[in-house]
C-alpha cells in the first residue's frame, strides 16, 4: 500500500485536514510511514512541507506554478494524475472540503478507480480499503469496500484528531512541474472574490455561535456577529435560517452546510432537527437558547437555557465582556 495525500493550501495556509488525513494514513499503515508521501500545490506552499513531516509524510512533492497555484479542477486532476503514474500509489486521500469534493471524483473517473466519499475512517483488509462513511444525516454508518486496485478516499473534516508523530522530522521535498494539457482545460477562474470575514472558517473554528428561523430577519443575525467579536467567535446559521434569506448559504451547518467540531458550539433559537446535528453534534461542549423547553436540541446540549434570545443574547455578551477583561 502506497499512499498519497493531497494536502490542501488555501490563501496561503495549510488546512487542518492536512495533519487529519495524515494520521488516519499512519494509523492505516500500522505507524510505517516510508510509504505515506503528500502533495501540495499553491504558492510559497514548499514553506508547510516541515508541517507535513511532523504528521508523518516521508515525501513531499511541491507543486508551486501559476496554472496550479489557484485551485482549478483540471490542471489538479492533471498534476495528481501524473503523480500517481510516476510513483505507483495504491490509495490517494484529500479532504471532503469544498475543494476534494470538486476534483476527487472527477479524478477517480480520470484514473477508472474506486471513489469512496466523506468517509470516517479508513481500514485494510488485505490489501483492499474499507471506508467506514455516516447515511442518513449520521443516523446509521456504512461500510463500503473499494474493489478497485487504486482507490481515492475523501476524509469528513474534523472527526480524526491531527497528532504529531515528529515535530523534529523532515521530509524528502521533491518539487514537481507537471505536463499540462491546456486544451483540457476547458473551464478557468477568472476571479475569486473573498468573503469579508477575518474570522477562522467554520470548518476550522474552535468557537462557533450560531443562529437558527428565531432570528427572525438578516438585520437581526448583526446580534450575534457582535457577540462573537466578543470573543473571536464564528458565525453560523441553521438551513432555515439560510433558506429564509438571513444568512449566506456558507454559514450554513448540517447534512447539507459545513460539519463542524469546536470546543464550544452556542445555537441561539434552533431547534435541533436531524439534519441540523449531522453538522454540530461532534462538538465538544454544545449550548442551546432556546424558548421551548421540549425543543430536541436540549437532548443534545450540555448546557440549555430555556428563553428568549433577544434577552439572551445581551447578557452572554456582558458575561463574556467580563471574562475577557479579567483573562
Ligand atoms: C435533505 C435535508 C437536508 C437538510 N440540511 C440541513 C442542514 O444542513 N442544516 C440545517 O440546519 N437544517 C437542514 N435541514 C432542515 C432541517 O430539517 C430543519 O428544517 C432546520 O434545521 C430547522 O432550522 P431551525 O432550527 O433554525 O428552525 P426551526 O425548526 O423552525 O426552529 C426554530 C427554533 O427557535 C425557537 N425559538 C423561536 N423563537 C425563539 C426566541 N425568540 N428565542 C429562542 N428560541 C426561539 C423555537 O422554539 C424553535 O425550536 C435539512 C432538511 C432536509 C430535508
Amino acid at each position: 500500500m502506497k499512499v498519497l495525500v493531497y494536502a490542501e493550501v488555501r490563501n496561503g495556509k495549510l488546512k487542518s485536514t492536512a495533519g487529519e488525513l495524515l494520521t488516519e494514513a499512519r494509523r492505516l499503515l500500522a505507524g510505517k510511514t516510508e510509504n505515506i508521501h503528500a502533495v501540495l500545490m499553491g504558492e510559497g506552499c514548499a514553506a508547510h512541507a516541515k508541517t507535513l513531516a511532523t504528521f508523518g509524510a516521508s515525501k513531499v512533492f511541491v507543486v508551486d506554478s501559476p496554472t496550479t497555484n489557484t485551485y482549478q479542477c483540471e490542471p489538479h486532476i492533471q498534476t495528481i494524475t501524473q503523480l500517481i503514474q510516476k510513483n505507483g500509489y495504491t490509495l490517494v486521500m484529500g479532504p471532503a472540503s469544498p475543494t476534494g469534493r470538486d476534483f476527487f471524483p472527477r479524478l477517480a473517473v480520470r484514473n477508472k478507480s474506486a471513489m469512496l466519499t466523506d468517509v470516517i475512517s479508513v481500514s485494510l483488509e488485505g490489501e483492499k480499503v474499507i471506508a467506514r462513511r455516516p447515511m442518513y444525516a449520521g443516523k446509521c454508518i456504512a461500510e463500503v469496500a473499494s474493489q478497485s486496485s487504486l482507490t481515492f478516499v475523501t476524509l469528513r473534516p474534523n472527526v480524526i484528531p491531527s497528532e504529531v508523530l515528529n515535530a523534529s522530522a523532515e521530509a524528502a521535498v521533491e518539487n514537481f512541474a507537471p505536463t499540462l494539457n491546456e486544451d483540457a482545460i476547458k473551464a478557468k477562474i477568472i476571479e475569486v472574490r473573498k468573503g469579508k470575514s477575518e474570522k477562522p472558517d467554520l470548518t476550522e473554528a474552535n468557537l462557533i455561535i450560531s443562529g437558527g428561523r428565531a432570528m427572525g430577519n438578516a438585520d437581526n443575525f448583526k446580534i450575534l456577529h457582535d457577540l462573537a467579536d466578543v470573543v473571536g467567535a464564528t458565525v453560523g446559521a441553521s438551513r432555515a435560517a439560510v433558506d429564509s434569506g438571513y444568512a449566506p448559504h456558507d454559514m450554513q451547518v448540517g447534512q447539507t452546510g459545513k460539519t463542524v467540531n469546536p470546543n464550544l458550539y452556542i445555537a441561539f433559537g434552533i431547534s435541533g432537527s436531524i439534519q441540523h446535528l449531522a453538522g454540530m453534534r461532534t462538538s465538544k461542549v454544545i449550548v442551546a437558547i432556546n424558548t421551548d423547553p421540549d425543543a430536541p436540541i436540549f437532548q443534545k446540549a450540555d448546557y440549555g437555557i430555556v428563553a428568549d434570545l433577544f434577552q439572551a443574547v445581551p447578557l452572554f455578551k456582558d458575561e463574556l465582556k467580563q471574562l475577557v477583561e479579567h483573562s
